[in-house]
C-alpha cells in the first residue's frame, strides 16, 4: 500500500487562513507587479469602504477586482504544492477555504469596524452559527437579551441545547439581570443593538464591561447600526456580527454575513468555515464589494430618511406612538444620541385605535415602500410584524413579545424623504385604512 501523501497529513494542521492570499503575482501579461493594498486602519469609513483590501494594480490592470469564477486553484508543479503547504507562498487552494473576492470584502469589513480580522459567510445566520460552533463547548451556556433576532435565539434554544449547551434569556437592557444570570458555565453574552422591531439601544460599553469583569465573551449583532453609525469593538466587545444582507450589501440583491474581531479568536471560526462550508460564491462576494463602496453615502440617507419620517409620523393624528432612537420620546434616546452617529432607517409605529385589519389597510395603501420582510436596501419596505413574523403565535404570546396588532415596521430606503412622507400621508388618509 502506498503511504499517505505528505500533503494530506499536513493539510489538517494548517490553518486555512494562512494557506491563501492575494492570487495576483508575476510581472508580465495581465499580471501586474504585486502592489500592497492601502493600509486603511486609520482612514475614514468612505475611503475604507472604497479602497481597503484592494491591490493598487489588479489583474489585467483593471480598476475593479476581477471575479475569479473558480472552485479550485492549480499549481505549476509538485514543488509549488510543497512550498504552499510549508506556508512559503500564501495563495488560494480550494474554493471552500475562501476566494480572492471574499478576502477583499473581509479587509473592508475589518477596517470599517476597527477589528483585526473578519470572516465572511454566505448569510448572517451562517456567520452566527459558525462563530458559536467554533467557540462553545458542551456544558457551557449562552445568555441573550431577549429582543435578539429570533432565528439566532432559536438556533441556541432548539439546536445548541441538543449538544449540551445551555440557553437563557433576560430582558433587553436589564444589565443587572444579565449580570445576575451569569454563572461559571457562561461562555457568551449576546445582544443586538438597536433591536428589531422595538429599536432598543444597548449601552455597549456597559455590556462589554460586564463581559470583561465576569470573564465571558461578548457578541453584538450590529446589523441595524452598521459600522457607519457605531463601532462596538471600540466600546470593548469581543465580536461584532452583521447580516451583510441588509445595509452592508444595501441593494436587496444578495445574502451574506460577517463576524469581526481579534485575529486569534477568529482563527477557529475561519477553520470551521473551511470544513462546514457557508462561503460566498465569487460572484456574490463581488456584489457585496460593489455594494459596500457606497455604504457611508447610503447610511447618511437612511439616517436622514429615518429621522424625517419618524418626526412626520410622531406629529400625525392617526399615529399613537413612534419607536425611533433619534426621537427624544424614545426610551433609549440618550444612550443612542451619545453613542451613535445616526439612527438608521428602521422606524416602527403604532396606529391609534386600529385593529389588525385597519392596520393592514394602511400597509396595503402605500405606493412607494414594497411590502416585505428585510431591511437595509435602497428600496423602502413596509410590513406589519403581527402578520409577517408572528401570525402563528397566540395573542398572549404576541403580548409577551410586545407585538401589538396595530404595529407597522418601515425599513426606509434611500428614496426622497418628501416622497416617502407624502406617500405615508395619503395612505394614512384613506377611508377604511
Ligand atoms: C437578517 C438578520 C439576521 C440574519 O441574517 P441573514 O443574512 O438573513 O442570515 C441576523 N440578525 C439580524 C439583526 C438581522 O436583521
Amino acid at each position: 500500500m502506498p503511504s499517505t501523501q505528505p500533503h494530506d497529513s499536513s493539510a489538517d494542521k494548517t490553518p486555512h487562513s494562512r494557506r491563501s492570499g492575494p492570487s495576483t503575482g508575476g510581472a508580465s501579461g495581465g499580471f501586474p507587479p504585486p502592489s500592497a493594498p492601502l493600509s486603511t486602519r486609520e482612514l475614514g469609513p468612505s475611503t475604507t469602504a472604497v479602497h481597503a483590501g484592494e491591490a493598487r494594480l489588479k489583474f489585467g490592470f483593471s480598476i475593479t477586482d476581477p471575479i475569479f469564477a473558480a472552485s479550485t486553484y492549480t499549481f505549476s508543479d509538485t514543488q509549488s504544492i510543497v512550498d504552499f503547504i510549508e506556508q512559503k507562498h500564501p495563495r488560494e487552494e480550494y474554493g471552500r477555504y475562501g476566494n480572492p473576492g471574499e478576502k477583499v470584502v473581509e479587509e473592508k469589513l475589518a477596517g470599517l469596524d476597527g477589528g483585526a480580522a473578519a470572516v465572511l459567510f454566505s448569510t448572517g445566520m451562517a456567520a452566527f452559527v459558525g462563530l458559536l460552533m467554533a467557540h462553545v463547548n458542551a456544558g457551557e451556556e449562552i445568555i441573550f437579551f431577549d429582543e435578539c433576532y429570533h432565528r439566532s435565539r432559536e438556533f441556541c434554544r432548539k439546536h445548541l441545547t441538543r449538544f449540551g449547551v445551555g440557553f437563557r434569556e433576560v430582558a433587553t437592557c436589564d444589565y443587572d439581570a444579565m449580570e445576575a444570570a451569569i454563572t461559571p458555565r457562561t461562555k457568551f453574552i449576546v445582544s443586538e443593538s438597536p433591536t428589531n422591531p422595538h429599536l432598543s439601544v444597548v449601552d455597549i460599553g456597559r455590556f462589554a464591561e460586564i463581559g470583561r469583569r465576569r470573564g465571558v465573551l461578548t457578541l453584538i449583532d450590529a446589523t441595524l447600526c452598521t459600522p457607519y453609525n457605531l463601532r462596538p469593538l471600540e466600546a470593548g466587545v469581543d465580536f461584532v456580527l452583521h447580516s451583510a444582507t441588509k445595509y452592508l450589501g444595501g441593494h436587496n440583491d444578495l445574502l451574506a454575513g460577517v463576524v469581526v474581531g481579534a485575529q486569534d479568536r477568529l482563527e477557529p471560526v475561519r477553520n470551521l468555515r473551511g470544513i462546514m462550508g457557508g462561503v460566498n460564491s465569487p460572484h456574490n462576494a463581488y456584489l457585496l464589494e460593489r455594494g459596500l463602496k457606497t455604504l457611508a453615502l447610503r447610511m447618511e440617507r437612511h439616517n436622514a430618511n429615518g429621522l424625517a419620517v419618524a418626526r412626520f409620523l410622531e406629529s400625525h393624528p392617526r399615529v399613537e406612538r413612534v419607536l425611533y432612537p433619534g426621537l427624544e420620546s424614545h426610551p433609549y434616546h440618550q444612550v443612542a444620541a451619545r453613542s451613535m452617529r445616526g439612527f438608521g432607517g428602521l422606524v416602527t409605529f403604532l396606529l391609534k385605535d386600529a385593529d389588525w385589519r385597519q392596520t393592514a389597510a394602511v400597509v396595503d395603501a402605500v405606493r412607494i415602500p414594497r411590502i416585505g420582510p428585510s431591511l437595509g436596501g435602497v428600496e423602502s419596505l413596509i410590513e406589519q410584524p403581527m402578520v409577517m413574523s408572528y401570525w402563528n403565535y397566540s395573542p398572549a404570546e404576541r403580548l409577551k413579545f410586545r407585538i401589538p396588532d396595530n404595529m407597522i415596521r418601515l425599513a426606509l430606503g434611500i428614496e426622497d424623504a418628501a416622497d416617502l412622507i407624502a406617500d405615508l400621508d395619503q395612505a394614512l388618509a384613506r377611508p377604511g385604512a
